[in-house]
Parts: structure tokens; sequence; C-alpha cells
């Protein structure tokens, strides 16, 4: 019975590449070292609603065709569309997402990632400020002082504390737990802040007010901040203060608390400005939480192809980006679509309930290993392999790093990456003919 070492976990952000897979007569039996949520994805796809051929919407109704049927199906809805979203693309391979990005090309379309409602914001952030950041590795060597500003790994990233943050033992840090000080700052007490030794209850919508108040007592004008903020005792904030200050190495984690509330973009921004200012007293550095395993892989390939990470337009000929306008959410919110591929995503169960209305109303494609409300929805349905367990590919963790997922078992599905290469083909080939 073959056992695999060393498989790489292809769910959350951690990408946890320590993982053994038992495998006997193509079905994997038994899972080592992965979390809860890494065990369901592995024996979730023997247990799920897998969607098991492709189909088209036939008066109503899904009916089963081949592959080459489905393919052709979804190039004359995409030759025949004036304003393609293709979104998603975050749940597979660097090598699939290439081929996305040439197909959308192609096709004129808009294309985009899980992170229009992500860690986007942070993108924009990014190009706004910079992102000093470091590799996970440097964190469970070096840190001692480690932030979760507006995340919950307990629930969302299960293994990244005993992996790479709060529980690990690094080279400077080999005491693990013990030598690391923890802060959790959240509007809420989660299983993760209950692990803390400080956590700070803010105001919902109020992290930037207490990032703006950490910047001028790092920076020397605790005069200017009043008796509480952000729901905060100014004595509390004036600790956090000290704590970064004092640290050797600090770390600030930061998720969807972030990125997703009030002032939205602004709060990474001023997370960057906090993360250069204690730079001046130690060392410090900024790592965002990403939830697909793979939509970092996303970004890194739509930068080096395109030169911007996410939203790209290619209506006018080449790559255009201006989010706010060419998200996935502003062209569907705006009725502005007027066809969608959904790969690799669920739009329909996360997407707010204008932009899915809008979807139920255009010709969907859908490439995904299995239903899900995006299935109901779907005009077209063409059933991918799991990456990481059918197919092999490349993946990016949350902190940039490149990852090789491996193939664990055989599938009959054809992997996202064929997928798009066949669909390029076909929309070639209906252009000449047009
Ligand atoms: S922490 Fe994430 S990558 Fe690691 S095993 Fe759990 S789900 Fe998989």
């Amino acid at each position: 019975m073959p056992v695999i070492k060393d498989a790489v976990c292809s769910l959350c952000g951690s990408l946890c590449d320590d993982i053994t897979v038992t495998v006997e007569d193509n079905k994997i039996t038994k899972i080592e070292n992965a979390c809860i949520l890494g065990h369901s994805k592995f024996v979730g796809m023997f247990e799920h609603d897998r969607i098991e051929t492709p189909m088209i919407r036939k008066e109503g109704e899904l009916v089963p065709v081949s592959y080459e049927e489905a393919i052709e199906a979804a190039a004359n809805i995409l030759v025949n569309s004036r304003r393609t979203l293709s979104y998603g693309w975050c749940s597979t391979s660097c090598e699939a997402i290439s081929k996305a990005i040439q197909l959308a090309e192609e096709t004129g379309s808009i294309i985009d990632s899980t992170a229009n409602v992500c860690h986007g914001p942070s993108a924009l952030a990014a190009q706004e400020k910079g992102a000093p950041s470091a590799t996970l590795g440097e964190i469970k060597n070096r840190a001692d002082v480690l932030i979760f500003w507006g995340c919950n790994p307990v629930h969302a990233h299960p293994r990244h504390m005993s992996r790479y943050s709060s529980f690990s033992k690094g080279f400077f840090t080999e005491k693990g737990r013990k030598g690391r000080k923890m802060v959790v700052i959240d509007v809420r007490k989660t299983d993760t802040a209950k692990l803390a030794d400080t956590y700070v209850e803010i105001d919902q919508g109020s992290d930037l007010l207490l990032i703006t108040a950490l910047r001028s007592i790092v920076n020397g004008h605790a005069d200017v901040v009043p008796e509480t903020v952000a729901g905060v005792s100014k004595a509390e904030v004036m600790e956090l203060a000290e704590t970064l200050k004092n640290a050797k190495f600090v770390c600030v984690f930061f998720g969807m608390g972030v990125t997703q509330s009030r002032s939205k973009y602004k709060n990474g921004d001023g997370v960057s400005s906090l993360i250069s200012d204690l730079n001046q007293h130690t060392k410090a550095v900024m790592i965002g939480m990403r939830g697909h395993y793979n939509v970092t892989g996303f970004g890194q390939v739509a930068t080096w192809e395109t030169g911007f990470p996410m939203a790209i337009d290619f209506a006018r000929g080449y790559p255009y980006y201006n989010p706010g306008e060419t998200g996935a959410n502003d062209v569907l919110v705006r009725e502005e679509a007027d066809a969608a591929i959904i790969a690799a995503a669920d739009a329909g169960a996360h997407f707010p309930q204008k932009a899915v209305r809008h979807l139920a109303k255009i010709p969907v494609i859908q490439i995904d290993p299995y239903a899900n409300p995006t299935t109901e929805i779907a005009d077209v349905i063409i059933p991918a392999a799991v990456v990481g367990i059918e197919a092999e590919g490349t993946a990016y963790r949350m902190d940039a790093i490149s990852l090789r997922m491996k193939k664990l078992i055989d599938s009959k599905f054809k992997t996202d990456e064929e997928i798009a290469k066949d669909l390029i083909a076909k929309v070639r080939e209906l252009k000449r003919g047009a």
C-alpha cells in the first residue's frame, strides 16, 4: 500500500507540506498530520457532492454531456459575450491560472480572483505603502512578539500557530510559546484570543483609530492620544506600543477583520506605516493571513504576466487595472457582465445578493470538482480534478513561498489547466470560423 510523505495540503494559505497520505485501490484511506479542515479536504472528495460529468442546462434542466460538448458550449458563450467576467482560480494551480489569464486575454474578458472579497484591499495597501514582510520560516526562527489582528487562525488556519508562529520552536526561539508574546486584537474574544497573553478588544470598524494611536505613541507623540481609542484605554494602547518597540522581532498577522472592515484598504495601509515606524526601533514585518491555498499564487502569476495582481480587464486588448471599476463584484453589481466563468470558487455562496442575482440572469460557466450554490445558476458545468490530490501543480503559501503539490491518486477528470487550454483552442477555432 503506497504511503506518500510530504504531500501538500491544498486547503488554506498555510499550505502545510508535511502531510502523510496512505493510498489503497486509488483511494485515500489514511491522512496524518493534517488538521480537521485539511482532513476534510482529503477525504471530502469521496464524501461530498462531486460533479460526476459535464452538464449543459437545457430548458431549465442540467443534462449530462461529453467534455467536448461542454467545452464547445462554453466557448460559444465566450465568443458571443461582449463583457465576460472570469472569477476565482484560487483553489487551483499556478499553471491553470496562467492558462486562465491567456483565455481572458483571448476573449477580452475581465479576470479577477477571490481576493476581490478577501485580501484585495491588502494588495491596494501594498501598492500605496509597501508591505514589509518575511517568510514564515523567519517568523518561526526569530519572532518574539506576534500580533494576530482581525484574524482567527484557530478556526481558519488551524496549524499556523503550531507550525510557524505561536507554538513553534525555532533556531532563536527554542522556548516556543514560552518565549513569545502573543497579542490578539479583535472585536470578540475568539478561540485564538483565548490563547493570547494579551487580548485587546476593539470597537467594530475602529482599527484605523487604534493603528493611528499606536503610530503616534511609537513616534513620540503620546500626548495627542485621547484617554480612550477604539474602545481601548490609553494605558492599554501605551503598553501595547511599548511591547512592540521593545520586541526583538515583531510580526503582525492580519486578516479579514482588518481588510473587510470600515476603512478597508486604509487599514492595511496603516499597518504598513506602523511596521515602517516600528523599524526605527526594532525589526517588524507584516503577513496577510491569505485564505485559499493558492490565492497568493494568483497574485504572483497575474502580476508577472500582466503587471497587475487581480481585477484585470482585457477589453481594450491590453491589461487595464482599476479595482472599484474592474473588480468581479463591481461588474456584477453594475449589471455590466454579460457572461461569467466561475472556476475553483463559489460566487453563488459567497457574493452579495445583488451580484448573485445578476449572475443568475447571464450565462454562467462553472469549472469545479464539486456541486455548490454556483451550480444552481450555471448553464455549462465542467467538472475538474482536485489539484493537490488528483493533479499536481505549483501553489504559493501566504508568505509567497512556492511549493509543488503532488498528484496522489488517478482521476477520470480533466485538470483545470487542461480545461482552460481546451477552451482557448475552441475559442480560437470559433473565432477563425466567424
Ligand atoms: S492548516 Fe491549512 S494547509 Fe495546514 S493542514 Fe490545516 S487546512 Fe491544510
